[in-house]
């Protein structure tokens, strides 16, 4: 029988308990789920500090703790492209075929819904602090980001020095002032 795909594109800089819980309720509804890294040309930035590569373990080990079947997922990386317009050939052409898009943002919604996707909003798990930009805020104000993320995102994050990271770019962006 033919399997129900849908995608995920998100930036997961880093991977949240917000994507996780989003997953979740996606696998209870398809059989396979596209999981894009967005964005995978950038790194070392506020914004976006974390790699594709560094995004893709995370992605997979937070699958990996929560004990998801590794035939149900596919975790691809995609960088950036300048036509908004033909965006989604582009994802098209990088991913297995997909029937379904999960997104809450609205241009990724847009640009799928005039390419005659299904396109489903999926509801916002605790949006004001399950979002990257709080965990970012958090580690570079020194508060609990942890208890934001899933454990195997703590763990990478020590292993590659993320939170150092994250911080000496914040100085180096502001002694370029
Ligand atoms: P994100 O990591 O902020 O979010 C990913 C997804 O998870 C979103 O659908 C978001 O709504 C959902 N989500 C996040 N936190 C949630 C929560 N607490 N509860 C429920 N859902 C939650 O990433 P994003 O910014 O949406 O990523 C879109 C990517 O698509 C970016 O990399 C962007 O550059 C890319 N994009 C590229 C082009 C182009 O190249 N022309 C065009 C459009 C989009």
């Amino acid at each position: 029988m033919e399997k129900i795909r849908g995608i995920l594109i998100g930036r997961m800089q880093p991977v949240h308990n917000g994507h996780m819980q989003v997953i979740d309720k996606i696998l209870d509804e398809v059989d396979e789920i596209i999981i894009g890294i967005g964005s995978a040309q950038l790194s070392h930035e506020l914004k976006d500090p974390f790699t594709a590569g560094e995004r893709i373990v995370m992605m997979s080990q937070a699958l990996a703790e929560r004990d998801v079947d590794s035939s149900r997922y596919y975790i691809i990386p995609m960088q950036d492209i300048n036509f908004n317009a033909i965006w989604v050939s582009h994802v098209k052409m990088l991913t297995p075929p997909f029937s379904i898009v999960y997104s809450g943002n609205p241009l990724v919604k847009q640009l799928f819904q005039e390419e005659s996707f299904e396109v489903r909003q999926p509801p916002l798990y605790d949006r004001l602090h399950l979002s990257g930009s709080e965990v970012r805020r958090r580690i570079l104000a020194g508060e609990n980001w942890q208890e934001l993320v899933p454990n195997s995102t703590i763990e990478l994050l020590d292993e590659i020095n993320g939170v150092e990271r994250l911080k000496n770019l914040s100085q180096k962006e502001v002694s370029d002032i």
